[in-house]
């Protein structure tokens, strides 16, 4: 589904990512591990179109990847992924806000109740059913996470992004959020690529493993130093049936 063809990163003088190449397949759940620092949310943003590669390529599905706001690809991120001005319901309708989503007209008009009511079952999916009118200062961080959750998948995206999404939670809650995720990706077909500093959670959750790493270790050419080194792990004997 996704694919990274030859791709460089570079600020100025900077070299964040050189010369990346891999495949994501429909279906993977890829962890990233690494070091601060290393372009784990580089590559991320790759993946949102938010930025493009100085060289190389980033392909969805064979098409290279583009800025606009897009209903293929979700995100949350640590902190700071819903509005704190909204409620639970109406930050998961803002999810739909999306130019290029189908759900987009449903925010208007006559459809309005139906887009409504598709946020309202995102939150029971994330196990808010009870929080719809709750703002989310009223939330515990783990409430926050899961709403946001419920706001990146409300417009069905087949790609959900994540940068250190459990990062600022209790082990216990993160241990019910590791529940969660694993269960959306497979009730929901999803292809997932989570960054997290949790070499635990990145072994546990995933069906593969990136593990960055800032010495530019060329496999193609071992004495000189020309790539970034992308150490990848697939756990073969994961699959969505045995999760
Ligand atoms: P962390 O674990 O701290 O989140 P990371 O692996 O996510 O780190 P990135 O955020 O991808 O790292 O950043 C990689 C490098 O690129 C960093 O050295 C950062 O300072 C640099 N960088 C990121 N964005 C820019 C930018 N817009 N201009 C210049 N340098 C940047
Ligand atoms: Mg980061």
């Amino acid at each position: 589904i996704l694919s990274f063809k030859e791709v460089w990163v570079e600020y100025g003088d900077k070299v964040v990512l050189e010369r990346v190449s891999l495949d994501i397949a429909e279906g993977e759940f890829v962890s990233v591990i690494g070091p601060s620092g290393a372009g784990k949310s580089t590559f991320l943003r790759l993946v949102l179109g938010q930025e493009g590669p100085s060289r190389g390529e980033v392909l969805l599905d064979g098409t290279p990847l583009t800025p606009e706001c897009s209903p293929d690809r979700g995100v949350v991120f640590q902190r700071y992924s819903v509005f704190p001005h909204l409620t639970a319901i109406k930050n998961v309708m803002f999810g739909m806000e999306c130019a290029g989503s189908p759900l987009f007209a449903k925010l208007f008009g006559a459809a309005r109740k139906s887009a409504r009511d598709e946020a309202a079952a995102m939150l029971e999916a994330v196990g808010l059913g009870h929080a719809m009118d709750v703002y989310p200062a009223q939330m515990s961080g783990g409430m926050q996470q899961r709403l946001a959750i419920a706001q990146a998948l409300v417009k069905r995206p087949r790609v959900l992004l994540l940068d250190e999404p459990f990062g600022a939670l209790d082990p216990g809650i993160r241990l019910d959020m590791h529940e969660l995720v694993t269960a959306l990706w497979k009730n929901h077909g999803l292809t997932i690529v989570m960054v997290t500093h949790d070499i635990h959670e990145a072994f546990k959750l995933g069906t593969r493993v990136l593990a960055f790493d800032k010495r530019r270790h060329d496999p193609h050419a071992p004495n000189r130093y020309g790539a970034t080194a992308v150490y990848d792990v697939k756990l073969d004997r994961k699959t969505k049936e045995a999760g």
